[in-house]
């Protein structure tokens, strides 16, 4: 069986090579998985969430560890690396806490007899993640399905492979029985095909996939063969709206923040800016000054802001996007190509005059990219944030925070902000509709999402 590599995107160093799980690791993992959730489905709630309790600790004594293989393996600042292990040790613990309650049996009054609806676990879910929030992704869907008595395989991206093992680690230190978490490493090739495999196999009972359209449509393609459930946390091109009264300022700083976090790989950064006319030369100047003042280095030193992109292909997909727009006759502001120097760098840069249809409009930026579209109503620039395939996150900026919410309720999306980012929250469900997915994740909702809604009637 062949091996992965992985490669620090700083240095464009390998940092390690981990074999890959052949037919019969896989057939060993899934027998393990199954056998692990009969038993766990039967434990109380409450010894379930002991062992999210528990991960957490790990998680916590383990953060500059983990953090610092984080950051090898996909080039996130360490101070964001850092925040994301702390972040998925406190959700573990906000499961553990609040998560029962969202489980407990619901009473119904529906006419004579007793009528009960129950939350019962569904078995092995088949979980496919991303590389850019590594332990993040993982843990908000692992916390909530294990907690409901689940079972989890998961098929992480190639280049975090050593985070991949490092989480299965943290729930074996932690006391999960053997089976419950267990991550297969499988490079690129064989994943179309051991992923379609494991969703037909009739001990999976789910499949949930963070990642692109293109994963997302396959993987959905494979349950819908075999009637099996999906969630999908797919990409997106999140419209952040600056009417004429915003505070330029304050929205000119989450711009940077937001569009420059884990070096703009983020699901639901803004990434198309719609500013109105009237103040948009003011809000380009001002975004351009901060994009030029930004630190960009070495992700393992204090006070970088701006590191790495994960991998070589991302950044000449990237520079591709840039060049195209360019072409296409938007006005390029500041940065527009890779920096000179090891490592897959690219500038921070700001693309003006963007219209619908050009490349930067129309696809999703991974990378350190503001498109801005100015607009001359309000009208227009609900037109504009909707005109997209996607509907993740979106955001709407202006110190009349009634016109905002009136703005923001038109825009379609399944996360809407005013006056601040777009962000992930264990109590508030996350995720999106047209071709940025399915399903939630997060909250009750997102904890529902992996069991089986039973009706129980007693008469
Ligand atoms: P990707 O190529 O789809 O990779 C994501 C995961 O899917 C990886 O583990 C990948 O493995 C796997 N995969 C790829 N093709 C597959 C297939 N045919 N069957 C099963 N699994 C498959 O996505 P990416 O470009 O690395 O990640 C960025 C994308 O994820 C962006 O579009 C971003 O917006 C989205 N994302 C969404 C959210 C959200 O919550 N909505 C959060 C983070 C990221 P390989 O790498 O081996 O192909």
């Amino acid at each position: 069986m062949s091996a992965v590599t992985v490669v620090d995107p700083t240095t464009e160093q390998e940092v390690a090579t981990y074999p890959e799980h052949g037919p019969e690791q896989i057939e060993a993992a899934l027998t393990a998985a199954d056998a692990a959730y009969r038993d766990w489905r039967r434990r109380p709630v409450a010894e379930r969430a002991e062992l999210l309790v528990a991960v957490a600790a790990v998680l916590r004594e383990r953060a500059e560890e983990l953090a610092r293989l984080v950051v090898s393996e996909m080039g996130k600042p360490l101070a964001e690396a850092r925040f994301e292990i702390e972040k998925s040790a406190s959700a573990l613990e906000y499961f553990a806490e609040a998560g029962p309650a969202m489980l407990a049996d619901t009473e119904v009054d529906a006419g004579a007899g007793r009528h009960v609806v129950t939350y019962e676990p569904i078995g092995v879910i088949f979980a496919v993640m991303p590389w850019n929030f590594p332990f993040w992704q993982v843990i908000r869907f692992a916390g909530p399905a294990l907690l409901a008595g689940n079972a989890a395989l998961l098929k992480h991206a190639p280049n975090v492979s050593g985070t991949a093992l490092a989480l299965e680690d943290a729930f074996t230190a932690a006391g999960a029985p053997a089976g419950l978490f267990t991550s297969l490493i499988v490079g690129s090739e064989r994943v179309p095909e051991v992923s379609a495999q494991l969703i037909a196999d009739p001990r999976v009972a789910a499949v949930t996939l963070t990642g692109s359209e293109r994963a997302g449509a396959f993987v959905a393609a494979e349950a819908g063969k075999a009637l099996k459930k999906s969630v999908l946390e797919l990409g997106g091109s999140d419209p952040f709206v600056v009417l004429a009264d915003a505070d330029l300022d304050l929205a000119v700083q989450h711009a940077v923040t937001g569009r420059l976090m884990t070096a703009g790989q983020t699901c639901i950064a803004p990434k198309r800016f719609l500013v109105d006319a009237s103040v948009v030369d003011t809000f380009q100047t001002k975004l351009v000054a901060a994009l030029e003042a930004v630190k960009i280095g070495d992700p393992t030193e204090d006070g970088t802001q701006l590191g790495p992109l994960a991998r070589l292909d991302i950044l000449e997909n990237l520079e591709r996007q840039v060049e195209a727009t360019v072409a296409e006759g938007a006005e390029l502001k500041t940065g527009g190509q890779r920096l000179d120097r090891p490592g897959f760098f690219f500038a921070p840069t700001v693309l003006a005059g963007v219209k619908p249809g050009m490349t930067a409009f129309t696809e999703e930026t991974f990378g350190p990219v503001v498109a801005i579209t100015p607009f001359e109503t309000e009208d227009e620039a609900v037109e504009l944030a909707n005109d997209t395939r996607y509907g993740l996150g979106a955001t709407v900026w202006s110190t009349d925070t009634e016109r905002a919410e009136t703005v923001a309720r038109r825009i379609e999306s399944g996360l809407v902000s005013v006056n601040a980012l777009v962000a992930s929250d264990p109590r508030l469900p996350f995720g999106g509709i047209k071709r940025s997915g399915y399903g939630r994740e997060l909250a009750s909702v997102g904890m529902h999402e992996f069991t089986n809604i039973r009706t129980f009637k007693v008469a």
